[in-house]
């Protein structure tokens, strides 16, 4: 379906001096293939989106789409906005119109439809995304992951062949990111091509069928989900996918544990874990002011790993050659948690619970 060549793009800044963000970029999209692009950010992925639709051309290389070379002069630009649709990080919904005249205008204005006609459909699309109730309220009057919905039926009003999003669930409350990922999760199944830029790693796992890694501008790994995620052929796909966020504190004898209690609950919130607050404060609690009050200084880790959606407390003593907890204090944590390693290191002593 599409066919992406020796792509690049420069972009030239006013005071003279030039970035080139994309330099050689290759590959084939099929139709029918869902596809997560995922990378550091910086590396171009949504510079590379918005040269496949040609919102900001290439400065090199060619794209072909059925075949057809894109970058040729009167190729029909608008032709090719209407097959491939966008999604985008901010909703971009017209402030000023429903819902429903949202997702009416283009088919209307651009398409030519009866109004009659884009309002069924329309009115459709809303069901399909869950929000036929909201047909007529304003786009201020929902919520983030309403929006987005929303913007995801005004672009498939178009019936498009391909959408493109660009993180569309980043600016989202972690909240609302689950029902703006399960449209999409249906969209995949209809067998809508889709290329989509995210940093929902499980989600690109779940739902693509392959994973494009992108790093200096340049495609780093293509593969499938599980090559990608769990056997990465390169050394800097391995250090994204597999990468554990940490959160470090160095308890001493005098120390601010609401603060620390506080910057977990960010940390989980920031990860989209809320599910694990609770406990990281009961078990934070428990085993800093009453198991392991007696041992300091200790540091205290939490750490989540994202893709294996695994997040685990660690409390490490220096020096310590026994494991701090017995028999009593076990049974107090085991309620709270799956598991209880304890085990030396080259340090001193670990208990590290996996939540
Ligand atoms: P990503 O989506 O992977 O985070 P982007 O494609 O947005 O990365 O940006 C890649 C690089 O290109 C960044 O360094 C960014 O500052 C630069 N860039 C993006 N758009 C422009 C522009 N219109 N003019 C100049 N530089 C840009
Ligand atoms: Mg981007």
């Amino acid at each position: 379906m599409i066919t992406v060549n020796h792509l690049s793009k420069t972009y030239r800044n006013p005071d003279g001096t030039s970035l080139t963000v994309l330099k050689d970029i290759n590959c084939e999209i099929n139709a029918g293939e869902v596809i997560s692009i995922i990378g550091p950010s910086g590396t171009g992925k949504s510079t590379f989106l918005r040269a496949l639709n040609l919102l900001d051309p290439p400065t090199g290389g060619e794209i072909l789409y059925k075949g057809e070379n894109i970058l040729a002069k009167g190729y029909p630009v608008h032709k090719l906005r209407q097959k491939m649709g966008m999604v985008f990080q901010s909703f971009n919904l017209f402030e000023h119109m429903t819902v429903l005249e949202n997702i009416m205008y283009a088919p209307v204005r651009i398409l030519k439809k009866s109004k009659e006609e884009a309002r069924e459909e329309a009115l459709s699309l809303l069901r399909k995304v869950g929000l036929s109730e909201r047909a007529d309220a304003y786009p201020s009057m929902l919520s983030g992951g309403q929006k987005q919905r929303v913007a995801i039926a005004r672009c498939l009003a178009m019936n498009p062949e391909v959408i493109l999003f660009d993180e569309p669930t980043s600016a989202l409350d972690p909240t609302m990111v689950g029902e703006v990922l399960s449209v999409m999760r249906q969209l995949a199944r209809d067998g809508m091509t889709m290329l989509i830029v995210t940093h929902e790693m499980k989600f690109a796992r779940d739902v693509s069928t392959r994973i494009f890694f992108m790093n200096g501008g340049y495609i780093h790994e293509d593969g499938t989900p599980q090559q990608i995620f769990e056997n990465p052929k390169r050394s800097a796909t391995k250090e994204f996918t597999q990468r554990i966020r940490r959160v470090v504190f160095e308890v001493g004898d005098h120390f601010d544990l609401p603060g620390m209690f506080t910057t977990m609950t960010r940390f989980c919130i920031k990860n989209n874990i809320p599910q694990f607050c609770e406990r990281v404060e009961k078990l934070g609690e428990l085993m800093v002011t009453d198991i392991m009050a007696a041992y300091r200084p200790m540091t205290v880790r939490i750490n989540y790993k994202e893709i294996a959606d695994e997040a685990s407390l660690d409390f490490m003593v220096e020096g310590l050659d026994h494991s701090p907890l017995e028999a009593a204090s076990k049974e107090k944590i085991q309620p709270l948690c799956r598991e209880i390693i304890e085990e030396p290191t080259t340090r001193g002593f670990r208990v590290k619970l996996l939540l």
